[in-house]
């Protein structure tokens, strides 16, 4: 395989290049480290993907790193690899804001199961990363710091909610990162920033220290440059988790391994009766998608799958609904801010008004009139049994098809405040994304070429119950035909489709 090398041709830069040359010695993660320091204070200013940087505590655990392999110690499969955390992971001492208000000067007292385990793995953390608040938005303009801008072309948003940590690995700050998904937030912000996000299998990857937004939809997956080190990072990061009660008691799927199997044989499905509304573009490279499949030895199977058309519907009700309980703790007493006021009921009030942003409180009024007596079965519980004719229909499609082939992002990104004053349009965002959420099956986001504007186009592959390794196969197979068609592109000296 051929190993990546920065511009200047010294320093590897995907996180598997760069694991292997600091295991073996030949670059040290504090050479890794400074060189993605100095591209952070080169752009960071103009593309806010932080929230936080953590220099100083990136130099120490560079330097821990570097001294286990001076004294023949093996620091992990992720020796070295600068990661970008989403700023709704809990870290230990360190802010943890999930960008609002309402948690200033909250510290959490324990590291969330998915950043002891980067650790353990020896990436060094080199940020928090900016959100929509509490994850919910799908464009990082909700966030009460103020917007993050797509490294691509900073008029325009990186989409969201995890904006911060897409941005980040698009522009070079860190080679991975993490973000959380609950309807679309790791996968379409992965299509608008051009680069590869994944939402696991609801299970595979333990919850215990991500803040909850939706606790039955969200899960926490990678960003990265390449369908290789999301692979490795889910295997980092997944397998069971005591502290999680949803966890799956198994260990995550080995990925990394099947991802040079092709697709010689795999049933790959076309939703024909898929919600409209992708733009022509978008459309354009699904179909090529499609076709670059077949022409690897896939064949094109057309399935039904009619109630993914209810999906946003159904989410917009069940994740409000979760949403409204349990950012119930936030009263002023347990976490963050508080407002001073003569009485309790005064100061929750007055907590949470200041405290909370426009969005955030839309989706507590949505989920407590969705929750409320006389409106309970109505709304929430019919919701909950369009969530199960999801499940069903996917289910059936599952036994005709081994992967599901959809945009991952309506449209390429949009222009930062476009649709921040629109909330019904900025939902459509998730159209593709909500329904493998309410079912619990993985999807991830792979950027393959570009539409309007140029802009960077993700085609999303679905698959069914821990279907991961079926699904990363797809994706390399995706990834190796964009490789070829750039490099036929270059020596024809062209700009790649
Ligand atoms: N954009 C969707 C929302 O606003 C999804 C967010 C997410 O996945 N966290 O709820």
């Amino acid at each position: 395989m051929a190993t990546s090398t920065s511009s200047s041709g010294d320093l590897p830069t995907t996180a598997t290049d760069i694991a292997a040359a600091v295991r073996a010695g030949t670059v040290s993660a504090a050479d890794v480290l400074e060189r993605h320091l100095a591209a952070i204070d080169a752009r960071e200013g103009e593309i806010h993907a932080f929230n936080l940087v953590l220099a100083d505590e990136a130099r120490t655990a560079a330097a821990r790193v570097d001294a286990d392999v001076a004294a023949g110690r093996d620091p992990g499969p992720l020796a070295g690899v600068p990661v970008a955390l989403k700023d709704n992971l809990c870290t230990h001492g360190i802010p943890t804001t999930c960008s609002s208000k309402i948690l200033e000067g909250w510290r959490p007292p324990y590291d969330a199961t998915v950043v002891q385990r980067l650790a353990a793995a020896g990436a060094v953390a080199v940020g928090k990363t900016n959100l929509d608040e509490f994850a919910m938005g799908s464009s990082t303009e909700n966030s009460a710091f103020g917007p993050t801008r797509n490294p691509v072309d900073t008029s325009r948003v990186p989409g969201g909610s995890s904006g911060g940590s897409a941005a980040a690995v698009a522009a070079g700050f860190a080679p991975i990162s993490l973000g959380s998904d609950t309807g679309g937030s790791i996968r379409q912000p992965a299509a608008l920033c051009g680069v590869v996000g994944v939402k696991p299998t609801y299970g595979v990857v333990s919850r215990y220290g991500l803040v909850a937004f939706a606790s039955s939809l969200d899960q926490i997956g990678p960003f990265s440059t390449t369908v290789a080190d999301s692979a490795l990072v889910l295997e980092t990061i997944g397998g069971h988790d005591p502290m999680d009660s949803t966890s799956i008691p198994e260990p995550v799927p080995g990925l990394t391994a099947v991802l040079d199997q092709g697709v010689e044989g795999l049933r790959v499905g076309r939703i024909t009766d898929l919600p409209e509304g992708a733009s022509p573009d978008v459309a354009a490279r699904l179909e090529a998608a499609f076709d670059t499949l077949a022409a690897a030895g896939a064949t094109i199977v057309d399935v039904e799958v009619p109630a993914f058309t209810y999906g946003l519907t159904a989410y917009y009700l069940i994740a409000p609904a979760e949403a409204s309980s349990n950012l119930a703790r936030y009263d002023g007493v347990r976490y963050g801010l508080r407002v001073p006021a003569p009485d309790t009921n005064t100061m929750y009030m007055a907590t949470r008004h200041e405290g909370f942003g426009d969005e955030v409180k839309r989706r507590i009024m949505l989920g407590t009139y969705a929750l409320s007596a006389g409106y309970y079965d109505a709304y929430y519980g019919k919701a909950l049994k369009v969530r199960r004719l999801i499940s069903d229909d996917f289910a059936r499609a599952y036994q005709s098809v081994d992967v599901l082939l959809t945009p991952a992002s309506p449209t390429v990104a949009f222009r930062i405040g476009d649709k921040v004053d629109d909330p019904f349009t900025m939902y459509l965002c998730d159209t593709y994304t909500i329904p493998s959420n309410l079912s619990g099956h993985p999807g991830m986001s792979v950027p393959f070429g570009t539409g309007a504007d140029g802009l960077p186009v993700g085609v999303q592959v679905l698959a069914s119950t821990l279907g991961e390794p079926t699904m990363f196969r797809v994706a390399a197979e995706l990834e190796r035909a964009m490789a070829t068609a750039d490099a036929i592109a270059a020596t024809r000296g062209e700009v790649s489709s």
